[in-house]
């Protein structure tokens, strides 16, 4: 097939999103060019500093699937049915994640995950990666990409998904919100123990500590890796390898035995910050280039919902879907796409944050589990018509947009069941209480 319109298209940024997006142009026959700050990490090796594993669930699936890399990427992740709260005091508990407990989402090796999209988008014809050549953003008047230590490179449709902290973002200067949470993140290392797996592979492990929480996800080499989402200030206050021993094994005691190399990785990894990005309009027309966002630069989001990539890889599917229904029409492809996520990653946002507290604090409480266990037996009793809000986020592909009011709608339903049940119990009480 020949290119849609013989524009010149330009990707920035070869993560996640810039990958897949590549594969989908390249397949319906746009020649595409991705430019990559980073070296090829297929061959240099993982960046630092970013998390290292990664749960996808339906949504990046079926994004996948669209690729062909849905079972290789399954073959490369281990499936995770439940949570695993510890917390203290109290013996651990696994929740699952689904009513019939059969549902699981995946964690998966972000490094392995780019580099199979970095191996399909190399081999899809027309798409060409371009590895260390950072963008500075875009001129959208001339129609050039710019390059840092380079001469700019003309470019007609820009896509970028450049990440959280997206140059080009910035270079069009739009009105953008970026909400930095007080809590930054940290990552440490169970190593397997006796060759097999330190805690249960199965779950994804959460020590819920109020304020502040860490998690655990297990990889294929039997090891987990450990997150600790903290005020930024409590890292910097332990200073000394005594201060981190001791805090470990007052606070997380189940599994500070299972560091060795606790205060080493403590001490080397760095602490990382949490954004929820906000901005509008994604999209800019100038003279000479037309630029569309996705992806963490157009939205990223805080990771308590383990759906930021699933949800970039679902504005990668949206884009390839506009072009076809307007015929391949660059303007309008993207302004469509723009005006149906929009409101779905508003609403994957709001949700990521409130799972924040819910999974630092309420996952502990016996009323929680109380309830946890109630909607279960819901779901199984009103199969299809009563679903909990993580099944609608996790299991599903319906936009994000539609699960708040699907929930209250839900709840309504089910307050209104119950004040009916109390107030026939109430008369037939009542009754009864007469007839004696
Ligand atoms: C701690 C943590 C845990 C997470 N856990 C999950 C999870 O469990 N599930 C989930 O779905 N999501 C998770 N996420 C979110 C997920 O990592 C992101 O949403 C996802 O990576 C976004 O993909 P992207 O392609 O938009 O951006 P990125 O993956 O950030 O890719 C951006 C790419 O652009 C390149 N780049 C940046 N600037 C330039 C430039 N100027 N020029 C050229 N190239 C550039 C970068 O090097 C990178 O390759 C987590 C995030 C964090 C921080």
């Amino acid at each position: 097939m020949a290119a849609e319109g013989g524009e010149r298209v330009a990707i920035v940024g070869a993560g996640l999103a810039g990958c897949l997006l590549a594969v989908l142009l390249g397949r319906r026959g746009i020649p595409v060019t991705v430019y990559e700050r980073r070296p090829d990490p297929r061959v240099a090796g993982a960046e630092r500093g970013r998390s290292i594993n990664l749960a996808v669930s339906a949504r990046g699936l079926a994004a996948l699937e669209q690729v062909g890399l849905r079972d290789r990427s399954l073959e490369q992740a281990l499936p995770m049915h439940g949570r695993m709260v510890h917390p203290l005091p109290g013996a651990q508990n696994f929740q699952p994640y689904s009513a019939d407990g059969e549902r699981a989402i995946n964690s998966i090796s972000r490094a392995e995950l780019n580099r199979s999209l970095l191996d399909t988008a190399e081999s899809t014809p027309g798409v060409t990666l371009r590895f260390s050549q950072r963008v500075t953003g875009v001129d959208v008047e001339a129609g050039a990409l710019l390059l840092e230590d380079a001469d700019p490179e003309p470019a007609d449709v820009v896509l970028a998904g450049d990440g959280a902290y997206s140059a080009v973002r910035r270079s069009l200067r739009l009105d953008e919100d970026a909400d930095f949470l007080e809590h930054g993140y940290k990552e440490l290392t169970v190593p397997p123990k006796d060759g097999g797996f330190a805690l249960d592979p199965d779950a994804l492990h959460i020590w819920p500590r109020g304020t502040s929480m860490m998690i655990a996800l297990p990889n294929l080499d039997r090891s987990f890796t450990c997150t600790l989402f903290w005020p930024k200030e409590d890292f910097a206050a332990l200073d000394t390898p005594g201060k981190i021993t001791a805090h470990f094994e007052r606070h997380y005691p189940d599994v500070a035995g299972l560091m060795p190399d606790l205060t080493g990785d403590y001490e080397r990894n760095p602490v990382g910050s949490l954004v929820t990005v906000r901005c509008w309009p994604w999209t800019r027309c100038g003279k000479g280039a037309l630029v569309a966002l996705l992806g963490d630069a157009a939205h990223a989001i805080v990771p308590f919902f383990g759906q930021g990539a699933n949800c970039a890889f679902e504005d990668c599917i949206e884009i390839d879907r506009c072009l076809t229904e307007t015929g391949g029409d660059w303007a309008r492809a993207l302004s469509l796409y723009q005006e149906r996520r929009k409101a779905n990653t508003d609403a994957i946002a709001e949700m990521a944050l409130d799972n924040f507290v819910e999974m630092r604090d309420r996952v502990s409480s016996p009323v929680y589990r109380a309830k946890q266990a109630a909607t279960h037996a819901l779901e199984r009793r009103l199969a299809g018509r009563y679903v909990s809000r993580y099944e609608l986020v996790s299991f599903s592909t319906i936009p994000y947009a539609r699960i708040p009011a699907r929930i209250r709608r839900q709840n309504r339903v089910l307050a209104a069941a119950a004040l009916g049940s109390a107030a026939a119990l109430g008369l037939g009480l009542r009754a009864l209480a007469r007839r004696r």
